[in-house]
């Protein structure tokens, strides 16, 4: 098992990966920025140091300054958690180069990922369904690219390949403004992305967006942990999550769950990773690929028992996947509340000084959150605070149980979008199962 972490990352998945380090014994590393000194996790942490100022750029994305601490504290592995530099194959590289374990999978794998081109032609390789598309980037010859899209059918979307963020990319519903959109997207994709290429794809109009949770060792053996359904978005971002998915076609989910498992055999994944895809119709299809734990990943330990974090540990240790496909057995339902520190009208950020945080509990109630009472959430970062994870038997239970687990939580000192996340929970619609992911939006009346 590794000997020492050093987590280069900061609030609730900071804290998230400490309690696992702790619970297998490891020690741990915490590195902040000049105003995360209060963190929870860097006053857990067996070591802490300063890496920089406040900007990500000069602390949390400062590769040098990331490394120098680990030497400093003969760390032997780093964990990137998400964001930040969790997908940056220089990262890994450099990580590995300089004689420590990154914990996620090897640096070329992040690369392939990466590139949303190269990723889709692996997966079609791999037989993971995708979305029908350009299958490459759009040709130079404007005549071709008319005859792709006429072809893929309108509307198609236009993506960069570097892209992320829910950025770079563009819906093109008729041949006469394709051109002029393929120029934009090029354009843009450029300057945010430092690389212009773009592809096309079928624009799929009513998707939901479900997404399958796998484990690898990158000896030879892979697990799916089932699937999440996270289509409940505000601009692109995750705001209310659940595990399994529910209403799925039973045939497709299954087909889909062992191309998924396939893929990671054949692409040498190893750490945790999230297939994820636009479920309509009855048909998957796939989007990208995240080479890292994501936000969402406590739904999924919920319903099937499995510490993801910890898996991540002992797969960087070099340990081969402890648990088998038959021994990883659905039980319940799971939903996850984002709840993030901004103004519930504006959605603007509202940091500041939480005079009194109240966390709620109980059975089956899970709160991953730094937040205590006396922190002042800075204005740099993320404006998530805390997630709100409830367990139950049934779909229905846990969504009640989530109910009153949130009318339970309180932040005194700063807004929340915890009414909104109420009002999620009680909403009939999504009660019901299965809405896609322009519900959250045209119920806010957006
Ligand atoms: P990013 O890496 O920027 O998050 P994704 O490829 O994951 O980009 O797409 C982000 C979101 O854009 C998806 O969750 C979905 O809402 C929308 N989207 C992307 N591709 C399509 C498509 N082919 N059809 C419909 N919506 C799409």
């Amino acid at each position: 098992m590794l000997d020492k972490v050093l987590i280069a990352n900061r609030g609730e998945i900071a804290l998230r990966i400490l309690r696992a380090c702790k619970e297998l014994g490891i020690k741990t590393v915490a590195v902040h920025s000049k105003i995360d000194r209060d963190l929870l996790h860097v006053r857990l942490a067996d070591e802490s140091i300063c890496i920089g100022p406040n900007p990500s750029k000069d602390s949390y994305l400062n590769i040098p300054a990331l490394i120098s601490a680990a030497e400093l504290t003969d760390t032997s592995a780093i964990h990137p958690g998400y964001g930040f530099l969790a997908e940056n194959a220089d990262f890994a590289e450099q990580v590995e180069r300089s004689g420590f374990i990154f914990i996620g999978p090897k640096a070329e794998t992040i690369r392939l990922m990466g590139d949303k081109v190269s990723a889709i032609k692996a997966m079609r390789e791999a037989n993971v369904p995708t979305v029908p598309g350009s299958n490459g980037p759009v040709p130079s010859d404007p005549e071709e690219c008319m005859r792709i899209a006429r072809e893929i059918g309108y509307p198609v979307i236009v993506k960069a390949a570097a892209g992320g963020g829910g950025r770079g990319m563009r819906v093109v519903h008729n041949e006469g403004s394709l051109l002029k959109s393929i120029s934009v997207t090029q354009s843009e994709a450029g300057s945010y992305f430092g690389d212009s290429t773009v592809y096309m794809e079928k624009f799929l109009t009513n998707p939901r967006h479900v997404e399958v949770q796998v484990l690898a060792d990158g000896q030879g053996n892979a697990i799916h942990l089932y699937d999440r359904d996270c289509s409940l978005q505000r601009r692109h971002q995750k705001v209310l999550e659940e595990a399994p998915a529910p209403l799925l076609d039973p045939d497709a989910r299954a087909q889909c769950l062992q191309a998924c498992v396939d893929a990671c055999i054949k692409i040498g994944y190893r750490g945790a990773g999230t297939f994820e895809f636009l479920y309509e119709d009855g048909r998957f299809y796939f989007i990208e690929m995240n080479t890292r734990v994501q936000v969402e990943h406590p739904v999924t330990e919920m319903v099937t028992g499995i510490d993801i974090v910890k898996e991540q540990l002992r797969i960087a240790s070099g340990l081969p996947l402890s648990i088998k496909q038959e021994d990883v057995k659905l039980k319940g339902h799971a939903v996850e509340a984002r709840i993030n520190a901004e103004d519930p009208k504006t959605f603007m950020p509202s940091p500041g000084k939480v005079n009194y945080f109240h966390a709620p509990g109980g059975m089956g109630v899970r709160v991953d959150s730094h937040l205590y009472s006396g922190y002042s959430v800075p204005p740099t970062y993320d404006s998530m605070i805390a997630k709100v994870i409830c367990f139950a038997d049934t779909r229905e239970g846990a969504l009640k149980r989530l109910e009153v687990a949130l009318d339970e939580t309180f932040i005194d000192g700063i807004k929340t979008n915890i009414d909104l996340q109420k009002d999620l929970v009680t909403d009939t619609n999504f009660i019901a199962g299965g809405v896609n992911i322009h519900y959250l939006e045209k119920k806010l009346g957006l």
